[in-house]
């Protein structure tokens, strides 16, 4: 028999700070052994055991056809055939920046990176750049990255200064950071009172993806809209997550609000390093080397990255895709939460496209950060061991956004259902 999880992670834990290459993976707020994932196909993956488990994490969002996709890989293996990487153009790139910007409404133009922290980063300074300002307005429990600008968090009101969520990010850099409550447009017309004239950007998820699934309140993105319009700030729409995954053409689609600059990753890599952020053509001409911001990346636009990015845009702009993605994933949030009502746990969902949320409240919406926290811990807990132990694997955090790919058919959706019943009905007695 191979190493157990445990084992391996142990080992892992040697050279590696934490056995991880990024925090969540650790299973720190669940506690126990992360899963080694040997091979993943479909809606499942498997350890180094060969235990077989129906993924929801998806690789965090990119995996929207399933795991190794065989269209996609065949992409893969005929780009690797012809080089890895050359820093020099392609016309794959092309391919894929018209592609994004015939499917994405607001975007003009657009630039490709290996990250979506390098896309959020690079929009930032884009705006800053395109307005001469250089106050950044988020949102709390928006996650946008690693980069220094954007790794703030809320002091405890709506107009001090940003505190850094991690030692190593400057003061003086989270002092330009200005966090605000998601969903609450009041406090945002409060900060534009105040500060407006210093203001480069309002950076925003559309649909929040990193404190769980929290989609936002009629009128929230609208009003977004017209504070920026108002002071002349940048309106960026960090679609990482939300970008081919809630509708074919983003949150911005989906909710009929065009930003003035977007951000992606995940998907439009199709499980590969990309990022992308683009939007309208007079601010992004100010991306060097047609004006003077500056963007670069030894490997931005790597060519087996394309390949998958272009395959993945490729399959799921067939007609109905989001139809049947949004269908399976209402399927699954109604079966749970039945499941949750029958046994009487406190247990809401939240979806939106091909993404969802499981909450243990006794709320019946959450629509913000406090919402968010406030959640029963330990009951998530409980239910994300006892699915693991079933062969289900949610994200190993109450506060990361679930996701089902196309591969999640009836049969995982209801073996998922069915596995929900039994912990739910365990948990309850
Ligand atoms: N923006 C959002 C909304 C995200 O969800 C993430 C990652 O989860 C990022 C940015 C950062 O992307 P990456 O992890 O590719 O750097």
């Amino acid at each position: 028999m191979t190493a157990s999880n445990h084992e391996l992670f142990e080992r892992a834990q040697t050279h590696i700070p934490g056995g991880v290459n990024s925090p969540v993976r650790a299973f720190g707020s669940v506690g126990g052994d992360p899963v080694f994932v040997k091979r993943a196909e479909g809606a499942r993956f498997f350890d180094e055991n060969d235990q077989s488990y129906i993924d929801y994490v998806g690789s965090w969002g990119p995996m929207i056809l399933g795991h190794a996709h065989p269209d996609v890989i065949e992409a893969v293996r005929d780009a690797a055939k012809s080089g890895l990487s050359f820093g020099a153009p392609t016309v794959s790139e092309t391919r894929m920046a018209d592609l994004l910007c015939e499917l994405v409404p607001s975007m003009d133009m657009v630039r490709l990176t290996s990250s979506g922290t390098e896309a959020t980063m690079s929009a930032i300074r884009l705006a800053r750049g395109f307005t001469g300002r250089d106050r950044i307005v988020k949102f709390q429990g928006n996650y946008h990255g690693h980069s220094d600008s954007l790794l703030v968090e809320a002091g405890s009101g709506a107009l001090t200064h940003g505190v850094p969520s991690s030692p190593g990010v400057p003061k003086a850099f989270a002092d330009l950071t200005t966090t605000v409550e998601y969903n609450n447009l009041e406090q945002v017309r409060e900060v534009f009172a105040e500060v407006g004239d210093e203001v480069a950007a309002i950076i925003v998820e559309p649909v929040v993806g990193n404190m769980n699934c929290i989609p936002p309140e009629p009128g929230f993105l609208e009003g977004l809209r017209h504070v920026c319009d108002e002071y002349g700030a940048v309106l960026i729409f960090d679609e990482v997550m939300t970008g081919f995954r809630v509708s074919l053409g983003g949150a911005q689609e989906h909710y009929g609000i065009k930003p003035d600059l977007t951000t992606m990753g995940k998907v439009i890599g199709g499980g590969m390093p990309v990022g992308a952020f683009g939007g309208r053509r007079e601010i992004m001409e100010m991306i060097s080397p047609m004006g003077p911001v500056y963007h670069a990346g030894t490997l931005s636009g790597n060519p087996m990255a394309m390949a998958a990015g272009v395959k993945t845009l490729e399959l799921i702009s067939v007609p109905g895709f989001f139809d049947v993605l949004t269908r399976r994933t209402q399927a699954l949030c109604d079966g749970l939460s039945a499941a949750a009502k029958a046994h009487g746990i406190p247990m809401i969902t939240q979806n939106v496209g091909g993404m969802f949320g499981l909450f243990f409240t006794d709320k019946d919406r959450v629509a913000n950060f406090n919402d968010a926290t406030a959640c029963d811990k330990e009951a998530f807990k409980a239910f994300f061991h006892g699915m693991l132990d079933e062969g289900v694997y949610f994200a190993p955090s109450s506060f990361e956004a679930g996701f089902v790919s196309m591969a999640h058919g009836e049969a995982e959706i209801d073996a998922t259902i069915s596995a929900a019943e039994r912990v739910l009905a365990r948990m309850a007695g």
